[in-house]
C-alpha cells in the first residue's frame, strides 16, 4: 500500500500531520520550546551549536542515539551534561540499568504520569476498575509511574508488583480485581496458571505493554476468559507513545508526545512507513525539563503508518507493528533487509511459527534462505514470493524440525 498517496489525498489530514513533507504527531510548537531550552545544557549545546531552532529548522535538529543519552549522562555523574532542573527541584530519580540515574521534576513526573493515565483511558480502563499493577515498582520507573496514572484515571490501584503469579491469582479473585497492566507473556502466564487451576479470574481488561507473540491470543483470551486485551508501545524515556483503540487495528499515536519517523539508515525524515521500507520512531519529550528528550531515536521499526481516519473517531495516525531495531538491518545482495519483516508476512497467512533468516556467501554471491520451523504448510510457494517480495531479495526456504535460540537472523558470512 502506498501510504504517501494516502496522505496526499486526504488533504485534512495533510495538513495535521505531514508538513514541510515529513510526518509527525503532536505539537511541533512544544517541541521546539523543549528543545530550545535544552539547547542551554552543555551537551545539547555541543550537539545544536548555534542552530536557530525553529518550525522551519525542525529537521535540521540533531538526532540523537540512546547512546549519546547514556554517554551524556556517564561522563558527569551523577545526572550528566544533560541536566535542566536545579537538584532541589529534583523529586524522583530512577535508576536504569547502566547504571544510569534518570532525574525528574515534580512536574515532569506529573507530566509523565499523565500521559500514562491518558493511555489507560483510551484503553477502556474507568474510574470504576479495580486494577492490578504488575510490573517492577523497585528502583526502575514502572511501577511508580503507572500507579499514580491510575490514580489520575480515578481506578482503585492493587500494587502486586513483579512476579508470585499465586499470589496475583489469589488477590485478583478474593479482591474482585477487574482489570490489569501486565507484560504481555505475563498476562497470558496469569490466565493460563488460573485455568490449569479451575478458577474463573474477574478480570475484564487487560492493558499490556508492547505486543503478544501471537495476535491471534487476543480472540482467545477474549474468547476462553472473557478478558479484552489493549497494546500500547512506549519507551522508557517518553513513556506511552501510541496505543490501540480497540476498533480499527493498529495503534493510534498520542498527541502530547512529538513522533516523527525517519528513514532508519539515514536519518531523513520520511513520509510513510512499509514492511519493505520500515521507518524508525523519533520521539521528542514535550514537557520533561529535568533530563530533556529531544529527537531521539528509538531504534524500533514500524511497518506503517496511516492517518486515514478510524471508525472510533480519533484523528492521530496508526502505526502497524514494531517490526524489529535498527540493530537487526543487514544487506543482503546490496539491500537491506528487515528480518522482523518476515513476521509481518507470516501472520498475513496466519502462520505462526519460530522462523530465521539465514545469510550465507557462495562464490562471492550472498544467498539468503529463509528457515521454518515445522512442517511446510498449503501454499507456500507464494508465501515466499511474498517474503522475496517484502525483503525485495530473493529468498529460499527450508523446513526444519526446531530452531535453537531466539535469533532471527543468522548471518553466516566471513567476509
Ligand atoms: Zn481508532
Amino acid at each position: 500500500m502506498n501510504h504517501t498517496k494516502n496522505f496526499l489525498t486526504a488533504n485534512f489530514l495533510t495538513a495535521n500531520f505531514l508538513t514541510a513533507n515529513f510526518l509527525r504527531a503532536g505539537s511541533l510548537e512544544a517541541a521546539v520550546a523543549s528543545a530550545r531550552f535544552a539547547q542551554a545544557l552543555p551537551a545539547y549545546a555541543d550537539e545544536f551549536g548555534q542552530l536557530d531552532i525553529s518550525p522551519e529548522s525542525w529537521t535540521d535538529v540533531p538526532l540523537l542515539t540512546k547512546e549519546q543519552l547514556i554517554e551524556g549522562v556517564t561522563d558527569a555523574a551523577p545526572y550528566g551534561r544533560r541536566l535542566g532542573a536545579d537538584l532541589a527541584d529534583i523529586a524522583w530519580v530512577f535508576v536504569a540499568p547502566g547504571p544510569i540515574f534518570m532525574p525528574f521534576t515534580a512536574s515532569d513526573i506529573d507530566a509523565l504520569a499523565e500521559r500514562f493515565a491518558g493511555t489507560f483511558r483510551s484503553c477502556g480502563f474507568t474510574s470504576s476498575d479495580v486494577v492490578d499493577q504488575t510490573t517492577l515498582y523497585n528502583w526502575v520507573i514502572a511501577g511508580t509511574i503507572l500507579g499514580k496514572a491510575l490514580e489520575k484515571v480515578g481506578a482503585t490501584a492493587v500494587p502486586g508488583g513483579s512476579g508470585d503469579t499465586q499470589r496475583h491469582i489469589e488477590v485478583i479473585e478474593g479482591l474482585g480485581v477487574t482489570a490489569i497492566l501486565a507484560f504481555p507473556t505475563f498476562l497470558v502466564h496469569l490466565l493460563d496458571t488460573a485455568a490449569a487451576q479451575g478458577r474463573t479470574l474477574p478480570l475484564k481488561r487487560a492493558i499490556v505493554m508492547g505486543e503478544l507473540h501471537d495476535p491471534r491470543e487476543k480472540d482467545r483470551i477474549q474468547r476462553e476468559y472473557g478478558v479484552s486485551v489493549r497494546e500500547f508501545y512506549g519507551t522508557a524515556d517518553v513513556g506511552p507513545v501510541a496505543a490501540e483503540c480497540g476498533v480499527e487495528p493498529g495503534m493510534h499515536l498520542r498527541e502530547d508526545v512529538f513522533v516523527e519517523f525517519v528513514n532508519p539508515r539515514t536519518g531523513e525524515p520520511v513520509t510513510g512507513a512499509s514492511a519493505s521500507e520500515p521507518a524508525e520512531l523519533v520521539v521528542t519529550d514535550p514537557v520533561r525539563r529535568a533530563m530533556p528528550i529531544v529527537r531521539l531515536r528509538t531504534g524500533d521499526l514500524v511497518d506503517s503508518v496511516t492517518a486515514e481516519p478510524c471508525a472510533c473517531g480519533t484523528a492521530t495516525p496508526r502505526i502497524g507493528r514494531i517490526v524489529g531495531r535498527v540493530g537487526d538491518i543487514t544487506k543482503v545482495k546490496g539491500m537491506f533487509v528487515v528480518p522482523g519483516s518476515v513476521k509481518s508476512v507470516l501472520l498475513r497467512h496466519r502462520l505462526v511459527t519460530k522462523y530465521q533468516l539465514v545469510v550465507s556467501r557462495d562464490a562471492g554471491r550472498d544467498t539468503l534462505v529463509l528457515r521454518v520451523e515445522g512442517s511446510r504448510p498449503g501454499g507456500w510457494d507464494r508465501i515466499l514470493d511474498e517474503v522475496s517480495h517484502t525483503l525485495r531479495v530473493r529468498c529460499e526456504s527450508e523446513f526444519v524440525e526446531r530452531i535453537e535460540g531466539d535469533a532471527i537472523l543468522l548471518d553466516q558470512r566471513t567476509t
